[in-house]
């Protein structure tokens, strides 16, 4: 099948298309090599390789291109493509340029999102979408969270309509002040959790409602490329901070060996809490199991967020991982000294 060549050549060049990632069994997305995509956000990512038939294709939603995926590789490496057309001729198939564009109407692919984000759009506001004087944001700017995330950040205005993403809440959400909502995707884009901070101070901070009773804790599985490097923190919030970053909230810091990524991909980052009897036996048990860690030096605050109001920049905290990550024995021997502190 043609359709499994295009996927090995697509692999073959997707180190070097910026911004690649896997949304869908047969769908890619990544910033678009033909126009440059956004100059402006080097985050906006609108070129994507969706399944026509048996055939990959290509389509850009800045510039508009639509073209098979032979053509976007002919002109992307000339070298892969000459490979890829024997290729595809010693399995009997034509010249890529012989397919044309399939007719199929293809649209901006919302995922499974679609339902969820409906739902979430009818109960709630999407924070970049809110005037800057609105309350949650004045929230949000105060605790330094980057502009460029607001659009994975909601606002309720009352807490209890929550309950319409699972009945199952009636009875124990019974306040109905304002929060701001964080909502936790899967890779596919399918609702899992929304988790609501507190933004007027309610000694009950977080609330978290689960849309699928069995479904994972984990924020950011939506927007993680699971091929490179991963870093697992324990606040959303604090995720927002790092790139290609994950967060296990509450019990899900428990089960990191149950993530669906390989352990070689995954840094685990918790909270600056060396006095933490819990979170003590966590990291002994994930350093036994062979995982990354940070074991944090002398930092200004007890997660990355708190460190951010400090005064660090996400670039310094990013260089303090990257200098403080141990393995095995070192990272035995680490541990035990910042218990000491
Ligand atoms: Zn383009």
């Amino acid at each position: 099948m043609s359709l499994y060549i295009d996927i090995k050549y697509l692999h073959n060049i997707s180190h070097r298309l910026e911004a690649f990632k896997k949304k869908g069994d047969f769908l890619f997305n990544c910033r678009c090599s033909i126009c440059g995509d956004s100059q402006r956000n080097k985050r906006k990512a609108r070129g994507y390789f969706y399944r026509g038939k048996n055939d990959l294709y290509y389509k850009c939603h800045k510039c508009g291109v639509s073209q098979h995926f032979g053509t976007f590789l002919k002109n992307f490496d000339p070298n892969q493509y000459n490979q890829y057309t024997l290729e595809r001729y010693s399995e009997g198939l034509g010249p890529a340029k012989a397919h044309k564009t399939p007719t199929l109407k293809f649209e901006e692919p919302k995922f499974a999102k679609k339902t969820d984000t409906k739902l979430l759009d009818s109960i709630m506001d999407r924070l970049d979408t809110l005037p800057d004087d609105h309350e949650v944001i004045q929230y949000v700017t105060n605790r330094k969270i980057p502009r460029d995330t607001f659009s994975r950040l909601y606002f309720i205005p009352n807490v209890k309509d929550v309950v319409q993403l699972n009945e199952k809440y009636k009875e124990s959400i019974v306040t109905s002040e304002p929060r701001l909502a964080i909502p936790f995707l899967d890779g596919d884009g399918k609702l899992l959790v929304v988790s609501l901070r507190g933004i007027r101070g309610e000694s009950l901070r977080y609330i978290n409602v689960k849309v699928d009773e069995d479904a994972p804790s984990i924020f950011g599985l939506d927007q993680v490329d699971p091929t490179e490097e991963i870093l697992v923190v324990e606040g959303p919030l604090d995720s927002l901070f790092l790139d290609n970053s994950i967060a296990c909230a509450g019990t899900s810091f428990g089960k990191i060996d149950q993530l669906p990524i390989p352990k070689e991909n995954i840094t685990i980052i918790f909270d600056n809490q060396p006095k933490n009897r819990d979170v003590g036996k966590l990291m002994n048990k994930y350093i036994d199991m062979g995982y990354k860690m940070v074991i944090w030096p002398d930092v200004p605050g007890k997660d990355i967020n708190e460190m951010i109001e400090n005064g660090l920049t996400s670039e310094e905290i990013q260089a303090i991982i990257n200098h403080n990550t141990f393995q095995g024995l070192s990272a035995k021997a680490k541990y035990a000294m910042w218990r000491k502190v």
